[in-house]
């Protein structure tokens, strides 16, 4: 059985769903089709959230009317039966008068604002679904919310899936099409709660995973992940082919076509995804797997947000426990650690969440010394077949960037993985001469 995944451009006009339909259906096989909520969606539920939560209802039923007037006029266009722009119009009805009984729990809290955001996936689903039922494809819908769930430290429990789904998949098996919502769950208290913004990918990936699927696809608006940030260099290509690690640390590192999670479980069960094009599905699209061409350098991406900590070790020389103590404060604090460079005496690390980073430098204070944080760095990943045996990687690598100052170097960290760290200042012009000097021949 295939997952596959459409997000918010894929089925944000009527036309696009209708030409989903066409897609999923064309070869027979049996699917699970996860969507995100129409594109626009998701955002104005939150603004309409955020005016909730200052109390301004005057400004949430303004967009409110906007967004179901949207919603109006677009089954006006999906369906073509007066039965299927009928059933259309009971669903919009529906999760609108629940969207506006929302408006009026005062105080408005986080879990009516996970509620209402919830709203995009599940309006989406159901008048796809209805669609299929209008045109006669034997289809059902699986609500998310009963076989997605996350645990206290907002993790998906990928196990509690896998048994759900195996009792509710069965009694569907005369289903061609099984359509759910990405992104939705329900938290550890039983309420409804999501994985992240642009989670859909990864609602796809969990499924794949619990299920053992043959494969995953990701359809979106572009041709797969491209070699370098399209929206910073020209001359970017789709890559063809990535393993499981170059994808995730890509994903991770900044490249926006995934979300960042979204390679875990995939891997954990070894199930392939394939990214594809809904505006071209011809096109070969980027497909993820276990192996590897032996092609040297497949893609860049980059993170922007990124500080830089320099930990001074005030001891003496062969110290050791010192890392140990370091990460133990990072540990305490969740605050994860993306880069490291050790020398015998100091070490340089990188986080983007800074929340804590004031109870973190107070601690690493009591036995270190502490420069000011260099904020506003930015990571560049470079992928690709980096095996030790592979001389050359990192010649090219500096070679393209001698002008740029560069902060902190890692590699050989993984085979798969150079990960240099600038000023964001330079990250355009980092960019722009990576991919001159590593992709152009
Ligand atoms: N609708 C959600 C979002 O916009 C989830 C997704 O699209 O993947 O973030
Ligand atoms: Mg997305």
């Amino acid at each position: 059985m295939h997952v596959w995944k459409f997000g918010g451009t894929s089925v944000g006009k009527p036309e696009r769903m209708q030409s989903i339909r066409t897609l999923i259906t064309e070869d027979n096989t049996r699917k699970i089709v996860v969507l995100s909520a129409l594109s626009g969606s998701t955002n104005t539920l939150l603004a309409i959230g955020e005016a909730l939560k200052a109390n301004d209802d005057g400004e949430a039923n303004a967009k409110i009317d906007s967004l179901k007037a949207h919603y109006d006029g677009f089954i006006g266009e999906l369906y073509n039966t007066p039965e299927g722009k009928a059933a259309g119009q009971q669903i919009i009805d529906n999760e609108f008068s629940f969207i506006r009984s929302l408006t009026r729990v005062k105080p408005f809290t986080l879990k009516q604002e996970k509620e209402l955001v919830a709203e995009g996936e599940l309006l989406s689903t159901q008048m796809f679904h209805a669609y299929l039922v209008e045109e006669g494809v034997p289809s059902t819908l699986l609500p998310a919310l009963e076989f997605m769930r996350i645990d206290a430290d907002n993790e998906p429990e990928i196990q509690y899936t896998q048994e759900k789904l195996a009792e509710m998949l069965p009694q569907h098996d005369d289903k061609q099409i099984v359509v759910t919502q990405g992104f939705i769950c329900r938290n550890p208290r039983g309420e409804v709660d999501n994985l992240k913004r642009g989670g859909s990918d990864y609602t796809a990936s969990l499924i794949g995973g619990a299920i053992r699927a043959d494969e995953i696809q990701i359809w979106t608006d572009i041709d797969g992940m491209h070699n370098n940030d399209p929206r910073i260099v020209k001359n970017t290509f789709p890559v063809r082919e990535l393993t499981f690690d170059e994808a995730a640390e890509l994903a991770y590192f900044g490249a926006k076509i995934l979300h960042p999670s979204t390679i875990t479980p995939a891997r954990m069960f070894g199930v392939p995804v394939r990214l594809k094009n809904t505006m071209d599905p011809s096109a070969p699209g980027t497909l993820i797997a276990d192996r590897t061409s032996d092609q040297v350098f497949k893609a860049i991406a980059a993170k922007d947000g990124i500080t830089a900590l320099y930990i001074h070790s005030t001891r003496m020389l062969n110290a050791y426990g010192f890392l140990r103590r370091i990460f133990e404060i990072f540990e305490k604090y969740k605050t994860p650690v993306d880069m490291l460079a050790t020398s015998e005496v100091s070490v340089s690390v990188t986080v983007d969440n800074i929340d804590r980073i004031k109870e973190i430098s107070d601690e690493l204070s009591t036995f270190c010394s502490l420069e000011e944080p260099d904020y506003d760095q930015t990571i560049i990943c470079i992928v690709g077949n980096f095996s030790a045996d592979n001389e050359g990687v990192a010649v090219r690598v500096f070679n393209a960037m001698k002008n740029i100052p560069i902060r902190m170097i890692s590699y050989g960290g993984t085979e798969s993985n150079l990960s240099l760290l600038v000023h964001s200042r330079y990250k355009a012009e980092a960019l722009n001469a990576l991919n001159e000097g590593l992709f152009s021949v």
